[in-house]
């Protein structure tokens, strides 16, 4: 069969033209150009920031052609060959670095520079290539390769590409770093039952005998990292979306699902990109269109241009899907379609601006899906998504600002964290607020219309909006975006005849014991950080807009501050009448610590409205985290006495994940032992009743997941295990296998007779259908054991990469392995677990080392626990700073915990 397609002839020469053009690009050289001009450029494994600096300046007008053979037996090595052509200019002669990062199978078997075949001298994953072997000018490097396959997720059915961050290099000689774009030209050769999509619409397809070869038009202007396909044993569908013909590859099999599913994936794709298209004023950019729904992916999506990857199981729902998984679809197809300009179009210059493409997909898909009018209830799910979240990491001695450093694309999974995924979206509406919707618009307009295929950074984007408003955005952006950590509120109230004479909020830059000060030095714009770093600690202000609400018996008064210095007057405050209190930040626009009393504690329920109340138990928490000088008497005992009293009133499901979160980290985390076991009964009941009490079954379900969590008492005991064996859920909850298995781990972390504790996990094993959950179960089993042998079995086992490929498994066998009522023995693996730190960046994927860490230290309050996290600390955070942020941020509860319950002064009740 032959096909093709009758546009391919203007591909090609668009091709060529595109080759020829030179890209504008925001990547500021400026200052650097120079300084690159005259520098060694260091050999180092990795891709550093010095090598991509020097090849942007000295490499252009760059292409590939790629040529995989791809056995469909994932055992038969993948043959390969590929050329680079591009321009070369350098006035030192240095010599040029290819990256090509050999693992596993990989290797070059022939290498030709300009027609001539060279034995390839590799050092350090890159292919030196000598400027003698060059010509200034036009250059072209032949390549007979096998490439590696960490990054091409093969299966027996089928195969995906995935090369974000720095992968691409493991999967061809390449310079792979994101602002040299280029023009990708790919042929596949494969099976005849496969089919295969990529960032090339498909231009024919030649079948000879069980095989066939495709050809793929040539890509737009692409980095390295957004250069994939597809491949496999896939049925297709085709659609249109805004006017092109698109590709669904697919494996789904349930009919039903597909039914329901097929026609919806188009019409929400279809809805995003015009909306897009409108708003940004630029037509989808790109000429191909396609995705395919992989199973088991490892990302909700991944953004390649022309073959979007996305998780099947959230695009293909039952006819009766929930209203938060349809939900959920629809934000990954908004999320993934934004990118298209967001990321695609315009490329961050390096990894270091990754979270500019995230936040800004998250922030137009929102804008894309949000069902007209509903402000309050957005504002809400917004509030409890982000600030948490963003303060956990925020508040500590490890928080590092939104736009960080990176030496090296090796590192840059130690970017990937809340920062970046909950306080930058909490920063973009800010500005989004602070410059005004339009001026906002006007801004992002001009970005992606000046810096189209190329690319740009941060510096770019925030000059462009400033120049629309005349409000000072640099001077907005230097803390916001620059600067780690978050402002302190205070106020001073005076009141005169039962009526408020004065009202003075201030805010100050939170402090933090042991934290550095932390100021970004970008890449691009070095020059002003040296003298920001000086006088930024105890001065900085965050500009900010948000509510107050003045509370009283049965009244409220809403009052909105604009604040942007260090310390203003309320002036809509005055003579209004004297509050029972204040709640500060009631529209959960604000961003800081924000002052908490314990009248508000024990009042919660005058706050009559979700959104408000959130935002109070946010503030009541923060405020108990930050300690007892600073606490104004909110004692962690009496915060949980007074989140218990509220799950009385609160009715909210939102708001009850949260209260619910709040009591276990309390409950576990704030109180010694004993205290624990005598508030035990009493935390039951209440919890129990609230179980009984509410209407919906998700609340219902939620109440019933936290006395699971926190239960002590025989009664609790022998209540649970009853449900458990006879698989019989409380009235009016649906319990389903993996609620069964959740149960069986807390009832063997209570049952310590080591016959019954056995036949417990043995019997949960067996009631497991899904192989694969089988398999997970397995690891989890012996971290949940009453047998310290099975436990250093466990501990054993994941000291070793092999033994930490779950890594799902793996992090929950860890939480349960340090959990309280395993305490004090388990202290044993807190030193070996640090130590393992370094070998778990090195093999694991970016989410995991924070995810270790905090599974290994998140239960400890004890001061010799303490002890081993400083002394590792002081041994180690010289060598490792970027790790031991990461570090800092995990172990902040232990920090906290710890001075409240072990202290000297003893805390009064
Ligand atoms: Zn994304």
């Amino acid at each position: 069969m032959k096909i093709r397609l009758a546009f391919s002839g203007y591909y090609w020469m668009l091709g060529i033209l595109l080759t020829g053009f030179c890209v504008i690009s925001g990547c500021n050289n400026g200052k650097g150009k120079k300084t690159e001009e005259t520098k060694r450029v260091k050999l180092v494994s990795g891709v550093s920031a010095q090598l991509a600096r020097h090849r942007a300046h000295v490499i252009s007008q760059l292409s590939y052609t790629v040529d995989y053979d791809i056995a469909a037996d994932p055992a038969k090595a993948i043959q390969a060959h590929s050329s680079m052509h591009f321009n070369f200019q350098d006035s030192l002669a240095r010599p040029l670095q290819i990256d090509f990062k050999q693992t596993g199978v990989a290797s070059v078997k022939k290498m030709v520079i300009n027609g001539t075949q060279v034995v390839p001298n590799y050092q350090k994953e890159h292919i030196i290539v000598d400027a003698s072997q060059l010509q200034k000018g036009p250059n072209q490097i032949d390549f007979e390769f096998q490439p590696g396959e960490d990054a091409l997720n093969r299966t027996a059915d089928y195969m995906y590409t995935l090369f974000v961050p720095d992968r691409a290099r493991t999967a061809l000689p390449c310079f792979d770093q994101p602002d040299l774009k280029a023009i990708f030209k790919l042929t596949l050769h494969i099976d005849t039952s496969w089919q295969a999509i990529a960032n090339g619409a498909l231009l024919d397809s030649t079948v000879d005998g069980s095989r066939k070869t495709l050809h793929f038009a040539p890509s737009d202007s692409l980095s390295t990292y957004l250069f994939a396909f597809v491949a496999g044993r896939f049925k297709v569908a085709t659609g249109r979306i805004a006017g092109h013909e698109a590709k669904l590859l697919y494996r789904e099999n349930d009919p039903a699902k597909i039914k329901a599913s097929l026609q919806q994936i188009f019409a929400l794709s279809d809805k995003a990109v015009r909306f897009y298209e409108k708003w940004t004023g630029i037509a989808y950019p790109f000429h191909n269109m396609g995705m395919a729904a992989i199973p088991n992916f490892q990302f909700g999506g991944m953004e390649h241009p022309g073959n979007i990857l996305y998780q099947s199981s959230t695009l293909f729902l039952d006819p009766v899907a929930t209203a938060s998984q349809l939900n959920n679809r629809s934000n990954l197809l908004a999320h993934e379609l934004a990118h298209m300009w967001f990321g695609d179009l315009v490329t961050m210059c390096w990894f270091n601006d990754v979270w500019m493409k995230e936040v800004f997909a998250n922030f137009m898909a929102d804008k894309c899906m949000r069902p007209a009018g509903s402000d309050a209830s957005f504002n809400h799910k917004f509030l409890i998504d982000h600030y948490p979240q963003a303060y956990d990491e925020d508040r500590t001695a490890g928080a590092t600002p939104i736009r960080g450093e990176l030496d090296n694309l090796q590192n840059a999974g130690l970017l990937y964290g809340n920062i970046i995924y909950h306080k930058a979206p909490i920063m973009m509406r800010q500005l989004e607020q602070v410059a005004g919707a339009a001026a906002f618009q006007r801004g992002v307009k001009n970005y992606l219309k000046d810096f189209q295929f190329g690319n740009a950074g941060w510096p770019q984007l925030i000059e462009l909006i400033d120049r629309e408003t005349p409000e000072d955005l640099l001077k907005w952006n230097k803390v916001w975006v620059k600067r780690a950590g978050r402002p302190e509120f205070d106020y001073h109230l005076e009141t005169k005849n039962g009526s408020i004479s004065k009202l003075l909020i201030s805010q100050h830059p939170e402090v933090v014991p042991g934290k550095r000060p932390a100021v970004a030095t970008g890449t691009e714009d070095q020059e002003d950080t040296a003298t920001d770093n000086q006088k930024a600690d105890t001065s900085a202000v965050w500009p900010q807009v948000f509510d107050i609400t003045l509370f009283y018996p049965n009244a409220i008064k809403v009052i909105g501050v604009k604040n942007g210095s260090a310390s203003m007057e309320v002036k809509a405050a005055e003579g209004q009448r004297a509050p029972l209190f204040i709640l500060f930040n009631s529209n959960g626009m604000g961003y800081g610590r924000f002052p908490a009393s314990g009248i508000m504690a024990t009042h919660l329920n005058l706050i009559g409205t979700p959104l408000p109340r959130a935002s109070a138990y946010i503030n009541l928490y923060e405020q108990m985290l930050a300690g007892k000088k600073s606490a104004r008497g909110l004692t962690p005992q009496r915060l949980l006495k007074a989140f218990m009293e509220a799950t009385k009133t609160e009715k909210d499901e939102l708001n009850t994940k949260l209260l619910l979160n709040y009591i276990k980290t309390i409950y576990w985390d704030f109180l010694p032992a004993g205290t624990r076991d005598s508030l035990a009964p009493v935390l039951e009941t209440v919890l129990w009743s609230a179980m009984t009490g509410s209407r919906t079954a998700n609340i219902k379900k939620l109440y019933f997941e936290g006395f699971s969590d926190i239960f002590l008492s025989k009664e609790a005991l022998a209540r649970l295990q009853s449900i458990w064996q006879l698989k019989k859920a409380p009235t009016g909850i649906s319990l389903y296998e993996e609620d069964y298995t959740q149960l069986a781990v807390q009832l063997a972390l209570r049952i310590q007779d080591h016959k019954a504790n056995r036949a417990l996990l043995d019997t949960a094993l067996a009631r497991i259908t899904n192989p694969d959950k089988k398999a997970s179960f397995k690891i989890v089993m012996q971290a949940a054991s009453c047998d310290p042998d099975q436990r250093d079995q466990f501990f054993k086992a994941i000291s070793d990469p092999d033994g930490r490929k779950n890594e799902r498994a793996v992090l929950s066998g860890l939480y349960l392995l340090n959990h309280p009522l395993r305490q004090p023995e388990s202290e044993k693996y807190i030193k070996p677990g640090l130590k393992m730190l370094e070998d778990i960046q090195a093999t694991g994927t970016i989410f995991f080392p924070k995810g270790f860490m905090s599974a290994l230290l998140y239960y400890y309050n004890s001061t010799s626990a303490r002890s081993v996290l400083n002394e590792y600390l002081d041994e180690h955070a010289a060598d490792q700073p970027k790790l031991t942020e990461k570090l800092l941020q995990a172990s902040d509860l232990l920090r906290r915990s710890n001075d409240w319950v072990y202290s000297k002064q003893s805390e009064e009740n």
